[in-house]
């Protein structure tokens, strides 16, 4: 759409930029245009809780076009959380919906003195009185604005987790879909931004539509004559939690256990089972595949209600494995309370599981908990302590800042057990296993190196470059799991809607530059990844005696080294060396890492 909104809560000012052609050239779009913008307004060192960090929500090039699965936003702010670059990307209808109101993103930089909702109609924009929204659920939140704004109008909200300044807190939108890691949801919450709500029927600008229409319906048709479309409708990424649990993708017992010894029984994970419980299926705006599901009313002795969404991969690991637990039902409470009060699953699971071990070894008692016997696999102790999480109530209060401050608060050895990188708890895939779809990609490394620490999402070294490419276009990444040649749509449709030629060795290139301003960012924050201490259960040391990973290590030291090189950045201070900023055209980075 080539306009951007700069909303200042201090002040109510509003104000409208169209960028220079070549941050959508050099970064393409989502958070790497997100980076750009921040490392070069905002300076180093600010509180992110204060009224200088910026928070954007930023679209792709190919959000809300003809391309398949182009339906993704990316918020991004600087991280309270892990105190370096943060961001989270999220799909449902609003990305592409901010579009169709006129804007590629929006940033809000100061804080509001009362709770504020920005609406953004048709390209005009005003900051909305919230005080009758604070306080309430992401669900009602949802329902609340659309009962005044219509049915089109899509809704990106943080609950009373955010409010309360959590800082695994998330945002929420299409009533489930999570912009979960980062903490950015405490980002919202500090600026008293209860939610942003976007509508419009605009279009989006297509350089070449015969193109950009002939390349989806061929992607579609591929994606049909293959397996994958069927499996993740199905399924979803529930499609395989029971056999991560065993086989040592999933980390079991935070981080600790064994699947087939601690959790022999996984059946109630299967699925089918899972699937059984599923009323209808949904998905992101206009993608073929719809891989979400949504439940019938639980049945169980604690309930959800009808339509909340079938829990993904993650959730059922963090609330699964990682605190032994089977039953796919009580994981289905613990997500809908999250999403419901605004909390990232991974994290908040992974919370539950380190207070678990922590009461298991006496750190903590009855006497701590509220009364609540945290023993392992207990499920009226897990959706007790979330709900606890999530209103900081009580000993949720301890825990609602992630496993770092959390082992900070109770002491007595805990940190033992609190499981991050940089602060930050960990995509659930066990960097020791040989994921199939990780093949080639240095897992823990990049655990330990992203921008944001302990994330699955992207690679480490040269590998990450394409999944910033899909990230920043604003596609979803199963988009490049399910077809033999993704490259070929993917620059078949950024040059079809933008009109330029784009080749896939300029848009790695790009995904470079993506790479670099991330981790620059987190540099200038004083965070130099290679002093993150990672926790020994993560790399195996010492490697566990039974069980699938029995005898593995993972040689992280390998890792980062190979690709530090790789990317000529230096393999003690972690800067990028001059030549290759200045090769990437970051001369300004340059100047400042190199004066
Ligand atoms: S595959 Fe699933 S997560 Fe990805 S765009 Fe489609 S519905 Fe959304």
């Amino acid at each position: 759409m080539g306009k951007l909104l700069f909303v200042n809560l201090s002040t109510g000012e509003l104000r409208e930029e169209a960028p220079d052609e070549s941050l959508y050239r050099d970064f393409i779009g989502g958070y790497g245009a997100g980076a750009r913008i921040l490392y070069s307004r905002q300076k180093g060192g600010v509180d992110p809780l204060g009224p200088e960090n910026m928070f954007g929500l930023v679209t792709g090039p190919l959000t809300g076009t003809p391309a398949t699965f182009g339906c993704r936003f990316v918020a991004v702010a600087k991280s309270p959380l892990t105190g370096g670059w943060g961001d989270a990307n999220a799909g449902g209808h609003f990305g592409p919906n901010l579009k169709f109101a006129g804007y590629d993103g929006v940033f809000f930089t100061g804080i509001s003195e009362r709770p504020v909702y920005f609406f953004i109609d048709n390209g005009k924009a005003e900051l909305r009185e919230a005080a009758h929204l604070w306080g309430k659920g992401n669900y009602e939140t949802d329902d609340m604005l659309q009962a005044e704004h219509g049915k089109t109008a899509r809704v990106v909200s943080i609950g009373p987790a955010g409010e309360n300044l959590s800082l695994v807190a998330c945002i929420i939108t299409h009533r489930g879909a999570a912009a979960g890691r980062s903490g950015l949801g405490a980002v919202m919450g500090s600026k008293k931004l209860k939610a942003v709500v976007a509508r419009g029927d605009m279009k989006v600008p297509i350089a070449d539509i015969e193109t950009a229409n002939r390349l989806r319906k061929e992607h579609i048709d591929e994606l049909r004559a293959g397996p994958f479309l069927v499996d993740l409708h199905k399924y979803g990424t529930a499609g395989h939690a029971d056999l991560s649990a065993h086989s040592g993708d999933t980390p079991v017992k935070n981080w600790g256990g064994i699947g087939v010894l601690d959790l022999p029984d996984v059946s109630g994970l299967n699925k089918d089972v899972i699937l059984a419980n599923v009323e209808s299926r949904t998905g992101c705006w206009r993608c073929p595949v719809a891989c979400r599901g949504r439940l019938k009313e639980g049945t169980g002795e604690h309930r959800y209600p009808a339509g909340t969404f079938r829990p993904e991969y993650e959730t059922l690991a963090a609330f699964g494995a990682m605190c032994l637990n089977s039953n796919a039902e009580v994981i289905a409470v613990a997500n809908h309370i999250c999403n419901s009060y605004g909390l990232d699953t991974i994290s908040t699971g992974t919370i539950i599981a380190f207070a678990m071990e922590c009461y298991e070894h006496g750190l903590i008692t009855m006497a701590d908990t509220d009364g609540i016997e945290l023993t392992w696999g207990n499920h009226s102790a897990m959706i007790a302590m979330t709900e606890k999480i999530a209103r900081r109530e009580g000993f949720g209060a301890v825990l609602a800042d992630g496993v770092k401050v959390a082992a900070g608060r109770i002491g007595k050895g805990a940190e033992e057990y609190a499981v991050h990188i940089g602060g930050q708890e960990l995509g659930l895939h066990d960097p020791k296993f040989d994921f199939p779809a990780f093949a080639g990609k240095p897992v823990a490394a990049r655990y330990q190196m992203d921008a944001t620490p302990g994330r699955h999402t992207a690679g480490f070294g040269p590998t990450q470059f394409p999944d910033h490419v899909v990230n920043a276009a604003g596609l979803c990444m199963h988009s490049d799991l399910v077809v033999a040649n993704p490259n070929k749509y993917i620059e078949g449709f950024m040059s079809a809607v933008t009109g330029w030629d784009r080749p896939m060795d300029e848009l790695l290139k790009a995904g470079e530059r993506i790479a670099t301003m991330r981790h620059v960012f987190t540099l200038r924050e004083s965070d130099n990844p290679l002093e993150r201490k990672v926790h020994p259960r993560i790399i195996g040391r010492p490697p566990q005696k039974e069980g699938p990973l029995a005898g593995v290590s993972a040689d992280i030291e390998a890792q980062v080294y190979w690709n530090l090189g790789a990317l000529d950045w230096d393999r003690v201070t972690a800067k990028p060396s001059k030549r290759k900023l200045l090769e990437l055209g970051l001369d300004d980075v340059a100047q400042e890492l190199w004066p």
